[in-house]
């Protein structure tokens, strides 16, 4: 079976979608829906994220094996080390291995509740995340992907340290990384230039957020502390009441810059779908039907 680093290293730019375990029977049935929507489109892969703690985790582990089991789609496992023992992450890496999941995207997480508060780590776990990709490759043939930060980790108090960690997880072995969202090409671009100058030749998937709504501005902050484009906030701010002039703004927004991201070379878009479909499949047809990127995809046949 091909890995996901062998579709990366085809050149072709891949596509792929995010999805976080749902809380309720309701939000399951949404995301059901979502995900036969996006199959239809074939995809290189869907990742589910890792919830931050208790029955959203066993949540996660659920839909992974349910769309290895029932679908066409490659699922990526989001892991995080935050709260596990080594021996739990085995046991969890066991049972992505017994469902077919071959792809992990190896993460350290935050401190649940505050994701700002101090560090702990488990008694008998990991503090970083080079740690886990070890576990993960060592635990068979996974292929493995980790998070990059175009705006830098937030813990990080420069950018040498933040590039000299990023470096360190991909010589422990992953085989890609997917971005933080972030708002701004430029931020992308400068990241890959220094994984570039310290050596690194790793594919930096980005990943796309539509922006549609003023009030999400806050906890995009939150949940990335990425720096949102002021005349785009005045955009949504002033479309504050009609959600389809929001919607319209988002979508061109995000479309502009996943094309753009295309034309600069990205190995591929990774797209959050707060598992709904609706957003990220107009960016992904608007793309599709666009002459320049219709002419990267051509470049690679
Ligand atoms: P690390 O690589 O360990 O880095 C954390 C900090 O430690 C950085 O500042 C780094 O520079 C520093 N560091 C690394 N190694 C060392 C070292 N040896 N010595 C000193 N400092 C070091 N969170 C979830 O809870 N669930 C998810 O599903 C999830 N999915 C994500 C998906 C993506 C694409 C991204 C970008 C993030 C995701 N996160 C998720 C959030 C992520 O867990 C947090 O951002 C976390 O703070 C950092 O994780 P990491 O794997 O980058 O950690």
């Amino acid at each position: 079976m091909s890995t996901l680093r062998d579709t990366l290293d085809r050149g072709v730019p891949s596509f792929s979608f995010e999805f976080f375990p749902p809380k309720t029977d309701a939000g399951a049935r949404t995301l059901r829906q979502t995900i036969r929507q996006i199959e239809a489109l074939a995809p290189d892969f869907v990742s589910v994220t890792y919830g931050a703690g208790g029955s959203s985790r066993d949540r996660t582990v659920e839909v992974t094996k349910w769309i290895a089991a029932e679908t066409t789609l490659r699922p990526v496992a989001h892991l995080t080390a935050v709260g596990h023992s080594v021996a739990q992450l085995r046991h969890i890496i066991g049972q992505y291995a017994d469902a077919g999941v071959r792809d992990v995207l190896a993460l350290r997480g935050d401190p649940p509740g505050d994701p700002n508060a101090p560090w702990v780590p488990h008694p008998e776990g990991f503090t970083h995340a080079h740690e886990l990709v070890r576990l993960v490759k060592a635990s068979g043939e996974f292929s493995v992907g980790v998070a990059a930060f175009p705006e830098r980790h937030p813990r990080s108090p420069d950018w040498d340290s933040d590039v000299r960690h990023f470096v360190a997880k991909c010589r422990a072995g992953a085989d890609y990384a997917i971005t933080q969202m972030f708002f701004h090409v430029e931020d992308y671009l400068r990241l890959r230039d220094r994984v570039a100058a310290a050596g690194c030749d790793t594919p930096l998937i980005p990943e796309i957020m539509p922006a549609t709504d003023v009030r999400q501005i806050s906890r995009f902050a939150e949940l990335s502390g990425a720096a949102f484009p002021e005349e785009l906030a005045h955009r949504l701010d002033a479309a504050r009441d009609d959600p389809a002039e929001g919607h319209r703004i988002g979508v061109a927004y995000a479309t502009a810059m996943a094309g753009r991201l295309l034309a600069e070379g990205a190995p591929g878009l990774h797209y959050i779908t707060l598992n709904r479909s609706t957003a990220t499949l107009e960016i992904h047809r608007n793309l599709l039907n666009s002459r320049s990127t219709q002419h990267v995809l051509a470049a690679h046949r």
